[in-house]
């Protein structure tokens, strides 16, 4: 990694610990590799990842290239099967609180 982006990257971790600021950041040189930063707030280091991804997500929909519209198409895959696992859940979830009202088991 090039010493003057580690050195930023460094002193502007420094400066958001000691000004209570959550910071997550990755940054890839051109072998590959990764300078991790994250300080701060682990709630709102989640929020930056799922940022991140969504932001991701817009990023494969803008670009046409073969490799980019592979992965957004496994997104969309995975995404419509986590939503039917959580339908199937809650409904699940609904059918068994149903069955215990029933049997007198809950009030
Ligand atoms: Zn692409």
């Amino acid at each position: 990694m090039n010493e003057k982006i580690t050195n930023l990257i460094t002193a502007l971790a420094l400066e958001c610990r000691a000004n209570n600021v959550t910071l997550s950041l990755c940054a890839f040189n051109d072998k590959g590799l990764a300078s991790l930063s994250q300080v701060g707030s682990n709630t709102q280091i989640e929020m930056s990842i799922f940022n991140q991804l969504a932001q991701w997500e817009e990023n494969l929909k803008l670009c046409d290239c073969r490799e980019c519209k592979s992965k957004l198409s496994q997104l969309q895959e995975d995404e419509l099967k986590i939503a039917e696992e959580d339908k199937q859940i809650d409904s699940n979830d609904i059918s068994e609180k149903l069955a215990a009202f029933f049997r007198g088991d809950l009030v």
